[in-house]
Order: structure tokens, then C-alpha cells, then sequence
């Protein structure tokens, strides 16, 4: 997805504008990782493979989302994530 892409999309629930955090990006400069994250409900939407997923809650597993969320563990900038909300949680320590 490209970023001018990314910076047209709202949250879902509130239609607050998301704070865009590029991972990865391809040879045509276009968005692979990342995620978005809303300021007002502290959503989190992963991108992956150049989707972002934007589903309602109960539409999401987290156990899906958890090993991305492992890996990107640096870019989370010590946040951790609770029922798809960023919080102030602190990370494992095994993933640091
Ligand atoms: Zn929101």
C-alpha cells in the first residue's frame, strides 16, 4: 500500500485520523509492515503484506496478530498490546 494511501485511512470506530509506523517497505516504495494506530480508542492496526487489517474487533485473533507484534517489538517502543489496544504495559523481557 502506498504511504499517500496510508495517510488517507481513519479509524474504523471513531474516524480519527492513525499514526502510520512503516516497518517494511518493497522496490516501489510501498508499504509491507507496519502498523496504524488510532490516539482516541489506542487501536492498533497491523499492516501486513501491504494490507492493513481493519476489522472489528471480534473479527480479529490475536494469536494471529501476536507474532507480529513479537517481531516488531523495537517499533512498538515499548508498548505492548491488550485487546488490540497500544498500552503502557511493559514488554517480556525475553523479547527485548
Ligand atoms: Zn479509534
Amino acid at each position: 500500500m502506498r504511504k499517500s494511501t496510508l495517510e488517507k485511512l481513519c479509524c474504523p470506530f471513531d474516524k480519527a485520523n492513525l499514526e502510520a509506523t512503516i516497518v517494511a517497505i518493497d522496490f516501489n516504495d510501498n508499504v509491507q509492515e507496519g502498523y496504524l494506530y488510532c490516539h482516541v480508542c489506542n487501536r492498533i492496526f497491523p499492516i501486513v503484506m501491504g494490507i492493513p487489517i481493519m476489522n472489528p474487533d471480534e473479527y480479529r485473533e490475536f494469536q494471529y496478530e501476536q507474532p507480529l507484534y513479537e517481531r516488531w517489538n523495537k517499533h512498538l517502543k515499548g508498548k505492548s498490546i491488550d485487546q488490540f489496544r497500544l498500552t503502557a504495559g511493559s514488554v517480556r523481557k525475553s523479547l527485548s
